[in-house]
């Protein structure tokens, strides 16, 4: 077993068999740093995660794994100096040959070369011995010749700051301790270039930055934008990477190479010689909380790491997360405005198109297809967009209107076409079409809900001589497929994308003229209490996507009600007065940020065990503690999706207006589930500040 010292003590609580003796010590110098250490252990706490777990998983794979923490690097053999052929007599026939290649690779030879060569690998030993071979360390350089620092740190000029970005530099660059900026820029802004001249004063003093992207945002697009300004080593770290590869980042962090990390979620622990910067791009971004094991958020550690390594930490969106908002108007972030579109683009303009009672076609109504029509006629590109959630198509029987459903799940089955499926996207089940109804056996299955697939085949068919080109998981999965949409779309000729969430980050349509939401009310009166802020947040980055550089764009969007206050507030005002209404609604309902959640979750393979496990908590919690005056129960209730991969799941929420006070209650709950005997028939977890319920 690998573990991790964190602290040595002259005595102990538990009894000397259960103490175990270090066998080894694996590293000379510590693998995490002070404010590592710090970080993952307030991080183990804070999520009531175990600590050896939170610790491992701040490691790279190859450390945990009890790897050296060391660059790739292996031995290699060479001839000496003055060795030649003619020191070795010629009966010596196999020695003469390995001296030979060895002359013939003066940069070195690895015995597995050797062994592909059938030259015994023994021999080496007996030249060695005669003084005519000698072996050493080779150590590839982990970074890219051209990649390597320079004294002119810049490799392209930086563009000249509009007034909005000259401002909000000068005061990000006037602090040079901890301080967290909120850096709201509707999409186009030039955020981003503010980053980068951020970077730059960093590098100028030595330091190293690093930033974190939302999962779907590190693209070779990102990436080549820092590297094609800077003359430093850039490197990523994301989930593309082998282990190897991994540590090799790591370790460049480490010792201060690397000057600049652009991750996900994870970087957030990469150690920093010289930190200077934290920039979180898209701040309100769900990837950046971790949804299974560790559920950390890494923009909250990041806030949390800088005021540790006393740097600046820059918070980035154009639809910031009522938390930061919130933050900021209690005045612990800084607030920092873009509101014009750098480079003369112009904002979209919005519309709601009322679709109550009219004939949709996949989803989409005659005057939407009108207007697609009159876009592509100017010779422009057109964005629809498919909320996933109640767009996938389902198969149902039209004699009695049974749905093929998920035997493992509280789930409907997705009807796929490339390859012919069915598939449970909740569970992974997979299954071939059914040709019968499983409940009347009728064989008039028809597939009904319009799915990206649908929906493509029906606009190919209306628009015949305009490309329809999917954009989904499924569409992009095979490698470099992504990559050739995006070249087809960069073309710049007339052409109908077709897609979801995917499309709605990290990529630039600068020929899109018109995005088209589908269904702008999916998430209006969701259960979910975020439901608003996740929708409002979705419309405003697709939307983002339209008119940059000189095409004005227009964003449709269809909808049942029309005169909803918060598609109002959204697209006649702005994202702040919706942001700011939907605060007040929070406020009042006592809901995050204004109060903490904990939600604990459980599952089981029998219904209602679960739900008896949480109850059980519940009622002991309350027994033993008599809850602090602040806390707040809820629950348990069953999960929003009992059933799920053949699991029964059942939730308990507990909220409280003080953090101090959950987390004592939290402890308490700990240490009674590490007990309960229940605790083996149930699988259990704590997600502090949970993102979804
Ligand atoms: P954001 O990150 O806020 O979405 P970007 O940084 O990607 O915005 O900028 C949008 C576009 O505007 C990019 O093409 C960028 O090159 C351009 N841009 C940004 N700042 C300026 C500026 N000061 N002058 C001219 N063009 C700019
Ligand atoms: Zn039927
Ligand atoms: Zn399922």
């Amino acid at each position: 077993m690998i573990g991790i010292i964190v602290e040595c003590a002259e005595h102990s609580d538990l009894p000397p068999k259960q103490l175990k003796s270090a066998l080894a010590i694996l590293d000379d110098t510590p693998v995490l740093d002070t404010p590592q250490l710090y970080l993952a252990r307030w991080a183990a706490s804070y999520y009531a995660f175990p600590e050896g777990e939170a610790l491992s998983q701040a490691l790279p794979a190859l450390l945990r794994k009890g790897e050296e923490a060391d660059f790739a690097h292996a031995t290699l053999w060479r001839a000496t100096a003055n060795a030649a052929l003619e020191q070795l007599s010629g009966t010596a026939v196999r020695q003469r040959e390995l001296l030979d290649l060895l002359l013939r690779n003066p940069e070195g030879v690895s015995t597995d070369l050797l062994r592909v060569e059938s030259i015994p690998v023994n021999l080496l030993k007996t030249l060695q011995d005669k003084g005519l071979a000698e072996s050493f360390i080779h150590r590839p350089s982990p970074v890219h010749a051209e990649d390597r620092e320079s004294s002119d740190l810049l490799r392209e000029a930086p563009l000249t700051l509009n007034t909005e970005q000259q401002a909000a530099l000068q005061q990000i660059n006037s602090q040079p301790g901890f301080c967290t900026w909120l850096l709201e820029g509707v999409t186009g802004s030039g955020k981003t270039e503010v980053y980068l001249q951020a970077i730059q004063q960093t590098l100028t003093q030595g330091r190293q930055a690093l930033v974190l992207v939302p999962e779907i945002g590190l693209t070779p697009q990102t990436l080549a934008r820092f590297k094609s300004r800077f003359q430093v080593p850039v490197v990523a770290l994301h989930s593309g990477l082998n282990d190897r590869q991994r540590l090799d980042a790591w370790l460049l962090a480490r010792q201060g190479s690397a000057r600049i990390l652009i991750g996900t979620r994870s970087a957030i622990f990469t150690p920093m010689r010289h930190p200077g910067l934290i920039i979180v791009d898209e701040e309100h971004d769900l990837s950046f909380k971790q949804q299974d094991g560790f559920r950390y958020s890494a923009r909250d550690l990041a806030v949390l790491r800088a005021r540790q390594e006393a740097i600046p930490l820059l918070l980035g969106s154009a639809t910031p997360s009522l938390e930061s908002l919130h933050n900021a108007q209690a005045g612990r972030y800084r607030h920092l405005r873009l509101t014009q579109r750098a480079g003369g683009a112009r904002p979209p303009a919005f519309e709601l198109l009322d679709i109550r009672g009219e004939t949709l076609s996949c989803g989409l109504s005659a005057s939407l297809l009108t207007r697609m029509q009159q876009h592509l006629r100017q010779g422009t590109q057109v964005l629809v967009f498919l909320n996933r959630r109640g767009f996938s198509p389902s198969l149902i029987c039209h004699q009695c209107g049974a749905v093929n459903e998920c035997t493992r799940c509280d789930a409907r089955m997705t009807l796929h076409r490339s390859p012919p499926h069915m598939h449970c996207h909740h569970c992974d089940r997979q299954t071939p079409i059914p040709k019968r109804c499983h409940q009347c056996g009728s064989d008039d299955l028809r597939p009904s809900g319009a799915g990206t697939e649908r929906t493509e085949d029906f606009l190919q068919d209306h628009f015949p001589d305009t490309p329809v080109l999917r954009i989904d998981r499924d569409s992009t999965a095979r490698k470099d497929a992504m990559k050739h949409l995006m070249e087809q779309i960069h073309t710049g000729k007339p052409c109908i994308m077709i897609g979801t969430q995917m499309l709605a980050k990290g990529h630039h349509f600068p020929k899109v003229t018109l995005v088209a939401v589908l269904d702008a009310d999916s998430g209006l009166f969701s259960a979910d209490f975020r439901g608003m802020e996740k929708t409002a947040q979705l419309i405003l980055q697709v939307a983002g996507r339209a008119g940059r550089a000189d095409h004005p764009g227009e964003v449709v969007m269809q909808t049942r009600h029309p005169d909803h206050p918060m598609l109002n507030a959204l697209i006649r005002e702005s994202y702040s007065a919706f942001a700011n209404s939907e605060l007040q609604l929070r406020h009042a309902a006592g809901l995050p940020p204004f109060t903490s959640h904990a939600l604990i979750r459980a599952e089981a393979t029998h219904q209602g065990r679960a739900e008896a496990f949480l109850r059980d908590i519940r009622e002991t919690m309350e027994a033993q503690l008599n809850p602090p005056p602040g806390s707040h129960w809820s629950g348990p209730f069953p999960s929003p999706m009992e059933k799920r991969a053949g699991l029964y799941r059942a939730q308990l929420l507990i909220q409280s207006r003080q953090r101090s006070e959950l987390h004592q209650l939290l402890r308490h709950i700990l240490h009674f589930l590490t007990q309960h005997k229940g605790r083996n028939q149930v699988r259990w977890s704590i997600d502090v500040d949970p993102l979804d319920s």
